[in-house]
């Protein structure tokens, strides 16, 4: 099985359409989506549609549940609680709903999937070595992809105990090798964070055991001016343009 697997799309419309576009032409045979479909950008309910319809097995993120209601907002920043408490009067029913019923795991090929980690699959951040080992030690998955840091990358845990992060050039290839542990970030479609604006997602092949992160540039004026049209913090709009 092919599995196209993308997350962090922030009610970013325009990069979403762009990513499905793109990864379209690898032919998956089915979508993962690692959660925080909403929060910061403008369109929150087209893009849990889009999610939706395309039946994207998808899991929980922060966002996800915070624009539910289900978490207490003291832990965001106080730009994302902005975001956050403009997403909630913007959300019609049908997508509340359809947030709310979001599992925090899901099984992809074998592999794990959450947001956040495999220990805390809602708020942990996985962004380095020490906290990579934890979470290999927490359980004994052999392969999970995680979103949420909004950083492309991987961390591999070899036989003899060690780990270290290895890269994801965008468009190669990589062979995940039997014998060692992966945590796969698979980067934000809606914000990426890595100082690089294009839209981020990974194409899993089960059958080759091969990763290959994808880049694509969209629209992002429009994301800014659709931002700049509501009542969402300008900031917002500007990091999309630098991919902070
Ligand atoms: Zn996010």
């Amino acid at each position: 099985m092919r599995y196209v697997i993308f997350s962090d799309v922030h009610a970013n419309l325009e990069a979403l359409e762009r990513v499905l576009a793109h990864a379209a032409r690898a032919q998956p045979d089915a979508y993962v989506c690692l959660g925080d479909v909403v929060g910061y950008g403008p369109n929150p309910n087209e893009c849990v549609a889009r999610v939706r319809d395309l039946g994207a097995g998808t899991v929980a993120g922060n966002h996800d549940r915070a624009a539910v209601g289900a978490v207490d907002l003291g832990r965001f920043s106080p730009v994302a609680r902005a975001a956050i408490e403009w997403t909630q009067g913007a959300l019609d029913p049908a997508a509340r709903a359809w947030l709310a019923a979001l599992p925090l795991r899901r099984d992809v090929g074998g592999c794990l999937a959450v947001h956040g980690s495999p220990r805390d699959p809602i708020e942990e951040y996985l962004l380095d070595l020490p906290g990579a080992l934890a979470n290999f030690a927490a359980e004994p998955f052999a392969c999970c992809f995680v979103g949420h840091t909004h950083v492309p990358g991987a961390f591999a845990l070899e036989p003899d105990g060690r780990v270290g992060a290895t890269e994801l050039p965008p468009g190669s290839a990589v062979r995940l090798r039997p014998e060692v542990r992966y945590l796969i970030n698979v980067g934000s479609v809606g914000q990426p964070r890595d100082g690089d604006p294009r839209a981020s997602y990974l194409v899993f092949d089960d059958r080759a055991a091969t990763v290959t992160l994808r880049r694509v540039p969209y629209a992002l004026e429009k994301t800014q001016a659709k931002i700049a049209a509501v009542a969402l913090p300008p900031l917002l709009a500007e990091r999309l343009a630098i991919g902070r």
